[in-house]
């Protein structure tokens, strides 16, 4: 089996692996204050510092969580209550559903960045928004952009739109999830006040995640309870998940080259498929995560495909399947003008940190056969 869905889910690192299983050796609650208490504080403290360390930030900044979708949620509705409702949140159209979503039942008022057809957020769109901005109506102007996209890995203009927000007063909600271990992340670099961050798409386990937020940052916590995470997200934290995901974080940041040299047999493969099928590869103009392509060949369907290179033992997936079973035509791709039929005949395969150069070869061989068969059916 070649496994070619990192964007949804990572292959667990074997040092997050070993974390875990040092952590459910502890055994204690890390708010306890007795000796095996203090021992799982330390495990708790370690994985925190080695998160903030991925992306040069202060440990002090990270606030664990269940994965990406609840720190993105937190953040969201968070700065929302805190500024209580003075705000309007500018959401670029391509966001993962985390994002639009919370956005959408957060109770503030929404404005949607347009995207361009290379797959960015528009600045020039934002910058507009904000210059015609009005403060009285509007209130504080809160973009939220994620770093990369998850369907087709294109890098998203971050610094430079959290410095128009900045100048304009407002606040850059990050949704960080597909950039760690994959790029380097630095939060003083992007300018962001809040980056969401998930274990499972860096080689550390589902069900973990981190919030960092910017010192002096307004978050209002969502949940309450034990006081936990300094107050900001109450109860007793998934000890093995954190500690598993500090490890993942630290292991992805310091193996960043296996994913920079991916970019090579990516665009190997691309070549292939391009010369020999014409397809269409999503965002190739823009700089994209090194890992990820997502290509259509109009009118073969994105469900038809993924069958077939299951059937090849080749793991793919379309649209943004992070929850798969649902196929839907994918709102990124229509975001970037994208039509009806090539949407909905788009697949995304993306490699990682195990990897091997032959697995871009034989996804290639495999989608260029079930492509032929495909053909060779319709005409027969
Ligand atoms: N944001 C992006 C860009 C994602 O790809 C995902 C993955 O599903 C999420 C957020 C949600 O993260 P999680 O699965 O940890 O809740």
């Amino acid at each position: 089996m070649i496994y070619a869905d990192y964007n949804a889910t990572a292959p667990l690192r074997p040092e997050a692996r070993d974390a875990m299983l040092a952590a459910l050796e502890v055994g204690a609650n890390p708010s306890s204050v007795h000796g095996p208490g203090r021992q799982a504080r330390k495990v708790l403290e370690t994985a925190r510092r080695q998160v903030a360390g991925a992306i040069s930030g202060l440990p002090q900044g990270v606030v664990f969580t269940s994965g990406g979708t609840e720190a993105i949620g937190m953040a969201i509705n968070g700065v929302v209550r805190q500024l209580e409702g003075a705000c309007t949140l500018l959401v670029s159209a391509i966001e993962h559903e985390a994002a639009a979503k919370n956005a959408g039942y957060s109770g503030a008022r929404v404005q949607t960045v347009y995207a361009t057809p290379s797959g960015k957020a528009d600045l020039a769109d934002l910058s507009e928004r904000l210059t015609a901005w009005d403060r009285e109506a509007n209130g504080r102007p809160v973009l939220v952009l994620m770093l990369a996209n998850n369907e087709t890995g294109v890098i998203q203009p971050v610094a430079e739109a959290a410095a128009l927000v900045r100048e304009a007063g407002g606040l850059t909600i990050c949704d960080g999830v597909q950039g760690l271990g994959k790029i380097p992340l630095n939060v003083s670099l992007l300018g962001v006040d809040y980056l969401a961050l998930s274990a499972h798409k860096a080689g550390g386990p589902q069900g973990a995640g981190a919030l960092w937020l910017k010192s002096g940052a307004p978050l209002r916590a969502s949940l309450f309870g034990g006081g936990q995470e300094r107050s900001l997200r109450s109860g007793t934290e998934n000890l093995a998940g954190i500690a598993g995901f500090g490890a993942a974080a630290q292991a992805a940041t310091e193996d960043l080259s296996t994913y920079t040299n991916l970019a090579g047999h990516r665009d190997r493969m691309e070549a292939r498929l391009k010369a020999e099928a014409g397809v269409t590869v999503f965002g190739e103009t823009a700089e994209r995560l090194p890992n990820t392509s997502n290509f259509a060949y109009s009118g073969f369907r994105a469900e038809t495909q993924v069958m077939a290179m299951d059937l090849a033992g080749i793991a793919v997936s379309s649209g943004s399947a992070c929850s798969s079973g649902k196929v839907k035509r994918s709102l990124v791709l229509s975001a970037m003008g994208a039509d009806d039929a090539l949407a909905e005949s788009a697949i995304r395969t993306s490699f990682g940190w195990n990897s091997t150069p032959e697995d871009f070869d034989r996804t290639a061989d495999a989608w260029l056969q079930a492509l032929h068969r495909r053909k060779t059916k319709e005409t027969a």
